[in-house]
């Protein structure tokens, strides 16, 4: 590749293309970050808060492909969604829209989520053409789907019809739980167990794509929790956490979208008893303050690595030299460009380190340790995997909906619930972009508040008639 990008270009653009592209640190992405922490309420900024430090948060498109061919209860989208026909021309649109804006307005660089309805439901070449929209704007695309689609699907996303790879790497976040209905093979259950082999299936395609095609992938597991699942949590990390998935999220359901699919109180589930079964599944405790992303009461995360069936976090947090790190990790990765192709990102880590060299010592300092934890014969017997936990739990909408009036006027509420709400949504960790108003809104806002106008207008300019919606449905 960087030979084709030599001849296109003199020997003297390529040297100054390639010291442009192998920046570790953007200038204007960390003019952004910085920003982004002067704008964080005063609670949020911890030693271990990464927003404003190393990045300004995640971003997920909106409208964009609003329909799912699912019933899940609950569903975070507005009763007309489903009403909305999927048309590639107007995905591919709506995404480089919001792509350019985030670019514009953000960050160089950002982790950005494809998400709206069923992913699947476009077709390949309309997904292909929205990721690679998505990674013209500086963004690391994550497709989110229901999982229920067969590898001929994923091959022709990933390679062009001439048999030439699109993508070294796609990532895709595979929500499977109890709350879905209309899976093939298994329209619903109750019992997360039935669902392992269509988890293990959709890890699999992802196998045999990098066998057959060479193209890698990073996997998530979204989970939705209810009071009605979350017992199986553990049952479900134990089962999973080896066939593929870099990251296991979990979502606490929220009062919000349809509330014909609103089958519980979802107001019961306690975030502490959630992140206990996560625990509980991972066999070991998950320190989600040695990073955090935004507000801990949205975000808890916990990076570590898998040895076997153990589990251990990267860092401890109880021993100082770690502590160490971590702060070192904030400050010579902060606004480091994550994104891009593999050997762009080595080369950017090559020069930090250069410019950085006390990194060096600390890193092996971690190493050493690390070792210790997890043991030499541990390390020797098994290959380490690398595993996240996240827990992100979204807010209510009857909370959202005055919470954010109330900032919109720049007044703070007196009602605990309302304050706490509007806290949340000032330390905002996922954003969604309107260019037709220039504003970017926190993904809550977005669901509870905008998302059933943002439909009914989508479906007088999309509208999905009725056989077309019969034949798709399952
Ligand atoms: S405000 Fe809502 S969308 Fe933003 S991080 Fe919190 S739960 Fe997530």
């Amino acid at each position: 590749m960087i030979r084709s990008f030599r001849s296109c270009l003199g020997p003297i653009a390529f040297v100054r293309r390639m010291e442009r592209v192998t920046r570790p640190v953007d200038a204007r992405s960390l003019a952004a970050i910085r920003q982004r922490w002067n704008d964080l309420p005063e609670r949020v900024r911890t030693p271990g808060q990464t927003l404003g430090r190393v990045g300004v948060g995640c971003e997920g498109t909106h409208g964009v492909f609003p329909r799912c061919n699912f019933a899940c209860k609950p569903c975070y989208h507005s009763a007309d969604a489903n009403r909305v026909r999927v048309d590639g021309a107007h995905t591919v649109a709506q995404v480089e829209a919001q792509m350019a804006m985030f670019e514009a307005e953000r960050s160089n660089f950002a982790h950005a989520q494809l998400i709206g309805g069923e992913v699947s439901l476009l077709e390949p070449e309309d997904h292909a053409a929205a990721l690679l929209a998505m990674r013209r704007h500086g963004r690391e695309p994550m497709s989110f789907t229901h999982g229920d689609f067969d590898y001929e699907y994923l091959r022709d996303l990933a390679v062009d019809q001439t048999g030439r790879r699109r993508f070294a790497r796609i990532s895709f976040a595979g929500h499977f739980d109890a709350t879905m209905v209309g899976r093939r093979g298994l329209r619903r259950t109750s019992d997360e167990a039935e669902i392992d082999p269509f988890r293990a299936r959709f890890c699999a395609m992802f196998g045999r794509l990098r066998r057959e095609q060479g193209v890698r992938s990073y996997l998530a597991h979204n989970m939705t929790v209810t009071p009605a699942n979350v017992s199986q949590i553990p049952g479900v990390i134990r089962r999973c956490h080896r066939m593929g998935f870099s990251l296991f999220s979990f979502q606490p359901a929220a009062h919000v979208g349809d509330e014909r699919r609103w089958n519980d109180d979802f107001r019961s589930l306690d975030a502490d008893a959630v992140w206990a079964q996560i625990e509980a599944g991972a066999g070991a405790r998950l320190p989600y303050h040695l990073f955090e992303v935004g507000d801990t009461r949205c975000n808890r995360s916990a990076w570590g690595l898998y040895l076997g069936d153990r589990w251990f976090s990267l860092l401890d947090e109880s021993d100082a030299k770690d502590l160490v790190v971590r702060d070192a990790t904030l400050r010579y990765f902060s606004g480091f460009a994550l994104t891009g192709p593999g050997h762009l990102v080595a080369i950017r880590i090559v020069r930090l380190i250069a410019a950085h060299p006390q990194i060096v010592p600390l890193a092996l300092g971690w190493a050493g340790r690390m070792t210790r934890r997890v043991g030499v014969l541990s390390l020797l017997r098994h290959r380490p995997r690398l595993v996240t936990f996240v827990m992100h739990r979204f807010m209510h909408a009857e909370d959202v909906a005055p919470a954010w009036e109330g900032l919109e006027r720049g007044e703070m509420s007196d009602v605990p619930r309302i304050r706490e709400t509007q806290e949340r949504l000032q330390a905002c960790s996922y954003a969604m972009a309107h260019p037709e108003t220039g504003r970017i809104v926190p993904a809550c806002v977005q669901h509870s508040v905008l998302d059933p106008a943002e439909n009914r207008q989508l479906l007088q300019l999309l509208p999905i008639s009725r056989s077309a919606k019969r034949r798709a449905d399952p």
